[in-house]
């Protein structure tokens, strides 16, 4: 590691060590309060990597990594708010403030335990409750050692497991399982580690499950992917943590054994691009013959303009890197703060794809994660018939619960304020073409959310 010259520990901070990062000094007593008070109901964690070399603390409250990790006001509608600063001003015991947080977060489309439940597959009579499968060629795995990250990302979906409402309960023996699941569903190709985020694990627990399904020598078995945040929140995971040079000897062993290993990196900024410690980690993970694709969600505050996209692709690719996903935000949490309409998106997604050679356009959406499956937004026109001129929006989807929905357009009334699936209205007819079938199928009304997509 010529190239790095300082050895750096890995320093997590959170609403009770906030005072000593050093930056913590330039808020004021009230801009604390506020924190607390959303701190106290939304997951918060940040790390000195995020705070020293991302944050531009000059820019402050508006710069993009700031307003990613921080907890900031707005990010509860004024009602919760004042409920949890009321709350705390009170000086109530630890009990009673999880109790009033509690409440608030059931009012945020937390996604409950019965919905955890769907899609977690059977095998021989045993519920697999670390694994779950939605899309044919796809299995998620959720390590049990891999339910953190290394800071948390303030408008993610993910945050009840964060503050403990979702328990994500696991098997015995999950590893071998996994291998069990993978041997009997032959046409499961891929196996995608996820969490919280699976590089949080120490190199010996992720090998361990690694190890298992290579040793497994499992036919059907194509691909092993890694979702990870690691590079935009800890890049030193993979150049000077002390078992860093374990962890890509075994991405080596991965591919030497004619396995694609693909990190699915997300990145929601160009300036987590930017710094030398992501460059070494991307370059030290390239020479493992390990792939690594990108993604992230379109985020209002954050990167919700074209020419952050087309930059970020740029940098993506100019480090080896091929981008995958541009995302809708999920209903939840902090979802007013960071949404940003279909529509609008589709246009950030245009302006930006526009200014990018074919090499960057290998990215698709915006897709949203909806529970029928993922939905990308193919754009909006103008259609006539001589006597009215229509605007409709037009949709495919990318992945669905049924393969045969998978790259069928399909058209929606236009509506600029949409933010999700259920928002829109069928263009033509009362229903969508696959509405009925997933209704009756599933059981389930498309205006449900579904709490294990990706984003
Ligand atoms: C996105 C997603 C996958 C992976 O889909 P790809 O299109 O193959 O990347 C798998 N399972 C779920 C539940 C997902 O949301
Ligand atoms: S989006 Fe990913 S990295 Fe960010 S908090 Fe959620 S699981 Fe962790």
């Amino acid at each position: 590691m010529e190239d790095l010259v300082h050895f750096i520990n890995y320093r997590s901070y959170a609403l009770h060590n906030l005072h000593h990062i050093m930056q913590a000094e330039r808020f004021s007593a009230e801009e604390k309060f506020e924190m607390e008070v959303v701190g106290n109901v939304l997951p918060f964690k940040t790390n000195n990597y995020v705070i020293n070399e991302l944050i531009d603390w000059d820019n402050v409250p508006n710069d993009p990594i700031f307003r990613l990790t921080f907890p900031h006001k707005d990010m509860l509608l004024p009602p919760h708010f004042d409920e949890m600063a009321n709350a705390l001003k009170k000086n109530l015991s630890k009990t009673e403030l999880k109790a009033v947080a509690n409440k608030i977060r059931m009012q945020l489309n937390p996604h409950s335990d019965g919905q955890m439940a769907n899609n977690v597959p059977m095998l021989d009579g045993t519920k697999l409750t670390g694994i779950q499968h939605k899309y044919d060629q796809t299995v998620l795995f959720f390590p049990s050692q891999g339910q953190t990250c290394h800071a948390y990302c303030s408008f993610c979906f993910r945050w009840p497991q964060f503050v403990g409402m979702d328990e994500m309960k696991f098997a015995m023996k999950e590893g071998e399982l996994l291998v069990d699941y993978v041997r009997k569903n032959k046409n499961v190709t891929d196996v995608l580690f996820t969490g919280g985020d699976p590089l949080i694990m120490k190199t010996k627990i992720l090998a361990g499950y690694i190890d298992k399904l290579l040793d497994a020598n499992i036919e059907n078995l194509q691909t092993i992917r890694l979702g990870t945040k690691a590079l935009g929140y800890w890049p030193y995971r993979f150049t000077m943590d002390d078992d860093a040079d374990d962890l890509l000897i075994l991405f080596e062993k991965v591919v030497a054994k004619g396995i694609n290993l693909s990190i699915m990196a997300h990145f929601n900024h160009p300036v987590e691009l930017s710094t030398n410690a992501v460059e070494v980690a991307i370059r030290r993970i390239r020479n493992t013959g390990a792939q690594i694709r990108t993604q992230s969600p379109v985020l209002r505050h954050i990167n919700d303009s074209p020419d952050i996209w087309a930059e970020m692709w740029r940098r993506q690719v100019n480090l080896n890197c091929i981008p995958y996903y541009m995302f809708v935000t999920r209903d939840t949490g902090a979802q007013h703060y960071f949404a940003v309409p279909l529509v609008e998106s589709w246009e950030i997604f245009r302006k930006a794809y526009q200014q990018v050679s074919g090499i960057c356009r290998t990215v698709r959406g915006p897709s949203m994660s909806a529970n029928p499956g993922k939905v990308q937004i193919l754009g909006v026109s103008e259609i006539t018939d001589e006597v009215v001129t229509k605007k409709i929006i037009t949709l495919r989807f990318l992945q669905g619960r049924n393969k045969d929905w998978v790259a069928q357009p399909f058209f929606a009334e236009y509506n600029p304020d949409a933010l999700w699936l259920d928002d829109l209205k069928p263009a033509f007819g009362n229903k969508f073409f696959f509405e009925e079938e997933f209704e009756r199928k599933y059981n389930r009304s498309i205006t449900d959310t579904d709490s294990i997509n990706l984003q």
